[in-house]
């Protein structure tokens, strides 16, 4: 349809044709509502593009068409193999368009582009590589049960399911969410989040031109809580899969349990990131750097909390601060020279200057940043904050114990491995954790009691595909990536076969 996507020229010069409708059916349509969502470039707050975003009735008609995709033989009876074939045909369509997926991604977010084309997009291709990998070998069991008796399990997909994801990384948590249910043989219906609507419309197109049967992958934009909250309580809707705040997950829970609902929940964190007295300083500055101050700190796993033992605490802080200062360039995303890039949103920008005022007004040492970013890249616009890292910091203050989302560190002391354990898991969540030291011992003595999803041995923040990801605590419920990422996408069947008479 011709008025459901605008022809666009990117800050980068690139020019593209970005799609704005509601992606149903491989059909795009029109809000049936009239309501709308703004795209707003967070580096120098014009406005992007305008985007239909879906009311409860939209995602009545998202449902319908994922469920009878479900039913339909083009996907329900479609060989294993030629399912993995669709999926690989779409990694390849990611990598022909990669650049311009980059670029709206950055536009969009915020990112660095360097990161959007390196990190996100390249990982997008590689997941859908990977359980395209996948479709073919989900095999069930076969159980001896004695002479007259055996069993069979069938692992069947989990039927229509309901995905909702964050801005933070708008492409790379659709692939997470969407390569294993693809694999799985399930059909879907996903919803991005408001700040960051565009990439994944590009990715419909693509995922139509590999060729997945309508209905099989119906793409929305919408606001949390009329579409979210429609795919997350809708009786049509077998699975939901949610990447965002820990609150938001609560609720999510809560109706999703209206039809008990399988579920997967990735949500906040606050990580806490040792370095021992034996560790090499020099590389534990550069990980705990790059593992706050990546992305805008805008990443779940952020290493938020740096503990430093005492004997080596105030070496650490004066090369930690000269880290920030020489490496966190602050600038236009799109130039090669920048480390960060702007917040996405001016309610993101504005959260992380309110922790700014708290961490002063109780009594932390701010050592380096805390304020706006003023001198450009776009003359005063733009929701830039310089890099903030507090010292001094005590278990007890807001700054330490809840999530900020930003470019913003707080940094405390222990005496001993028991205490460092006992602060870092004095915390509600246990998402990631990173553990800097020379003794092998210690490494993975810590590594094994530290209450985390996820454990960084002499470094931080790294993501695999092929590795499970996840938290534990109020950090979320079940695993995505790897193998393991499998497991919430399908379900088993168990199948009693009698050989023999009735005694
Ligand atoms: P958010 O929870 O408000 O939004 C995330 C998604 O949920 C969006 O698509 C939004 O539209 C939707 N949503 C919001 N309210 C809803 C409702 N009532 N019902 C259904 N859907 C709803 O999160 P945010 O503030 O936009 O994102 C930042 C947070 O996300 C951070 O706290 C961060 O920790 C978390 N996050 C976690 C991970 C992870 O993997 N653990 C990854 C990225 C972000």
């Amino acid at each position: 349809m011709a008025d459901l996507s605008v022809e666009l020229t990117a800050p980068n010069g690139r020019k593209y044709t970005q799609p704005t409708g509601l992606f149903i059916n491989n059909e795009w349509v029109k809000s049936s509502d009239g309501k709308t969502i703004t795209s707003i470039s967070p580096t120098d707050e014009t406005e992007i593009a305008t985007v239909e975003a879906a009311s409860a009735a939209d995602i009545d008609a998202a449902v319908s068409a994922a469920r009878i995709a479900f039913k339909d033989p083009s996907w329900r009876d479609l060989a294993p193999t030629d399912r993995g074939n669709l999926m690989i045909a779409l990694s390849d369509l990611i990598g022909k368009h990669a650049e311009t997926l980059a670029t709206i991604e950055t536009w969009d977010n915020g990112k660095i582009y360097a990161d959007s084309l390196g990190g996100d997009v390249a990982e997008v291709q590689a997941v859908f590589k990977y359980y395209g990998g996948y479709a073919d070998k989900i095999h069930g069991q076969t159980i001896d049960t004695g002479p007259a008796k055996f069993a069979y399990t069938i692992r069947e997909p989990v039927g229509v399911c309901g995905q909702i994801i964050p801005w933070n990384y708008p492409l790379a948590m659709a692939a997470w969410k969407l390569g294993p249910a693809l694999a799985c043989g399930n059909t879907i219906v996903i919803k991005a989040a408001e700040q960051t609507p565009l990439s994944i419309l590009y990715l419909a197109n693509l995922i139509k031109e590999a060729g997945f049967p309508s209905g099989v992958v119906n793409i929305v934009n919408g606001y949390g809580r009329v579409a979210g909250a429609a795919i997350a309580t809708h009786l049509g809707i077998d699975k939901v899969a949610f990447t965002g705040s820990t609150g938001t997950g609560k609720e999510i829970m809560k109706m999703a349990a209206i039809n008990m609902k399988n579920i997967t929940l990735e949500t906040g964190g606050k990580s806490p990131l040792l370095v021992f007295d034996d560790a090499d300083l020099e590389q534990a500055v550069k990980w705990a750097h790059i593992g706050i101050m990546s992305n805008q700190g805008q990443i779940c796993t952020a290493t938020s909390r740096i503990l430093v033992q005492e004997s080596t605490y105030d070496k650490f802080i004066d090369a930690f601060k000269k880290q920030v200062q020489e490496v966190s360039v602050v600038g236009d995303p799109f130039a090669e020279s920048t480390f960060q890039g702007p917040q996405v949103t001016k309610t993101q920008h504005e959260r992380v200057l309110g922790f700014v005022k708290s961490g002063k007004d109780e009594g932390a040492t701010l050592i380096s940043g805390g304020e706006v970013f003023t001198k450009g890249p776009t003359e005063g616009k733009g929701y830039f904050i310089h890099p903030t890292v507090f010292a001094g910091v005590k278990p007890n203050m807001k700054i330490y114990r809840e999530e900020v989302f930003g470019p913003f560190v707080v940094i405390a002391s222990f005496k001993t491995e028991e205490e460092a354990l006992e602060m870092a898991n004095d915390t509600i969540y246990g998402l990631g954790s990173a553990v800097f030291t020379k003794d092998i011992t210690r490494a993975h003595r810590v590594a094994k009691r530290i209450e985390a999803g996820m454990v960084w041995i002499n470094s931080s923040n790294d993501s695999d595909y092929r590795i499970p990801f996840g938290g534990v605590k109020q950090s979320g419920i079940g695993r995505e990536l790897g193998e393991a990422g499998l497991a919430g996408y399908t379900q088993i069947k168990a199948v009693h076969v009698n050989l023999g008479s009735v005694l």
